[in-house]
């Protein structure tokens, strides 16, 4: 909820940001109270992207806020890096569609640089949240919805769209991934 901050796609133009741009990253408001101002609590480091072609080498900075009002605090994250993942969007946008296009869990590992049980974890967790994940974005982009079923849906999302925004339009509504 709210954690990636949109349109910051690469490594170095959050770098550019957090120097020259740093209010950017603070939330609207407390994620846990909903109130509350929100002050700058340091950052912790992060690799961005463990594949070898993808990410930065060294970890990029996650800038962290604490809530005056309920003490909370909560990190934020630019559209590049993906919550809880050790692959950047990009990455898995290449994964996931190499699977939806030729099927073959062998051959999208190996477009990807990513291990073979990745990509069923990855293909498992589009399968287990990919309906929820499609109503959302067909309710903001009723374009989208004009598509025969689910299975097509993600086909046409993973081909043409950029996963990391895809991503950044859920993360105002729900958690993800
Ligand atoms: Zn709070």
């Amino acid at each position: 909820m709210h954690r990636i901050v949109a349109s910051i796609s690469s490594l170095s133009q959050h770098q550019d940001t957090l120097t020259h741009d740093p209010a950017r990253y603070r939330p609207d408001g407390c994620p846990r109270c909903g109130f509350g101002t929100l002050w700058r609590h340091g950052w912790y480091y992060r690799k961005a992207c463990r594949a070898p072609h993808g990410g930065g080498r060294e970890p990029a900075a996650v800038p962290r806020f604490r809530c005056a009002t309920c003490g909370a605090t909560c990190s934020r994250l630019p559209a590049c890096v993906a919550p809880r993942r050790w692959y950047d969007w990009r990455v898995q946008q290449q994964a996931l569609r190499a699977l939806a296009v030729a099927g073959s869990v062998r051959a999208a590992a190996r477009v990807a640089g990513v291990g073979r049980h990745t990509v069923r974890r990855w293909r498992d967790w589009l399968a287990r949240r990919g309906a929820v994940f499609a109503f959302h974005l067909a309710s903001r982009f009723p374009d989208w919805a004009r598509v025969p079923d689910l299975k097509t849906f993600w086909r046409e999302t993973l081909v043409g769209r950029s996963l990391a925004e895809v991503m950044t339009v859920l993360d105002a509504h729900l958690t993800v991934p």
